[in-house]
């Protein structure tokens, strides 16, 4: 379906180390592709939070984005936002980082506890990296920050399953730790939290069942059913050119699992927009 309220809740400007373009460009692309909102997340690691001069980088994000909402008044919402990497894992860094007063806070787990690099650089024909081994892990961590509870939407759940080698994704039943997926769910759901439906990447299989987005279609019918109140949806575009995309499909499946509005944050405030 085509909609009027497109929104792009999860998008990196040059102020995130692995993205390509500046947050002028990043929003001429959503007024070129008629977007109505979109929110610049740039990465904030809170594990090398000094170490990696974060607390500059984005202080540097906060005053970009903060302009850019003042220029493209009229044309384009732009939410600032902030996805704080294992945020559960250094409170006073996360205090630093938000006296920026961010529009919005993303949380995501990219780099689980015991491991030196994020997912997309193990080495999978190690019998330590196997789904059974690092899911479960990494769900549990997805858990403490979720009972954390100081963002406002929860970052692409399932996220490890983009990077596994599909020969792994074959066999593996992501249900077995359905208690841990219902505890995240349930925990997001009664605080009156966000579960960001991710877009990036390509469709993969997992178990049989096509996995189009991060979480895929029976997650966020659960999140639903457990009392999810809130939605937000992301292209987790880290080049211009991407921004935007994949939201509507994203948009048709959250109607699928029974939501009725998306959800846009301004001032750290949940603003409901319907879905048409
Ligand atoms: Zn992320
Ligand atoms: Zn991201």
């Amino acid at each position: 379906m085509s909609y009027k309220n497109l929104m792009d809740m999860h998008v990196h400007s040059d102020n995130s180390h692995d993205a390509h373009h500046s947050v002028t460009l990043v929003c001429e692309k959503a007024v070129a592709k008629g977007l109505r909102a979109i929110a610049v997340t740039d990465h904030c690691n809170i594990i090398d939070y000094y170490k990696d001069k974060q607390n500059i980088i984005c202080r540097q994000a906060a005053f970009e984005v903060k302009k850019a909402a003042d220029v493209f008044n009229g044309q384009l919402i732009v939410s600032s936002g902030i996805e704080l990497g294992s945020p559960a894992r250094d409170d006073e860094a996360v205090r630093d980082v938000l006296k920026n007063k961010f529009d919005f806070v993303v949380a995501a787990v990219h780099r689980i506890k015991g491991k030196k690099k994020s997912f997309g650089h193990y080495d999978f024909n190690r019998e330590a990296n196997r789904p059974e081994c690092l899911i479960p892990r990494y769900l549990d961590e997805i858990l403490e920050t979720v009972e954390w509870n100081q963002f406002d939407s929860l970052a692409h759940l399932t996220y490890p399953l983009r990077y596994f080698p599909p020969e792994l994704l074959a066999d593996f039943d992501l249900w077995q730790y359905r208690d841990k997926i219902e505890a995240i769910l349930k925990t997001l759901a009664q605080n009156g939290k966000a579960l960001e439906i991710n877009t990036k990447g390509e469709p993969f299989v997992v178990n049989g069942q096509t996995h189009s987005f991060q979480p895929e279609l029976e997650i966020v019918k659960l999140f639903r059913e457990l009392g999810g109140e809130h939605i937000t949806v992301g292209s987790d575009a880290h080049s211009a050119h991407d921004v935007g995309n994949r939201i509507a499909e994203a948009y048709d499946m959250a109607v699928e699992a029974g939501f009725k509005y998306v959800t846009l944050y301004q001032h750290r405030t949940p603003l409901p927009i319907k879905i048409v």
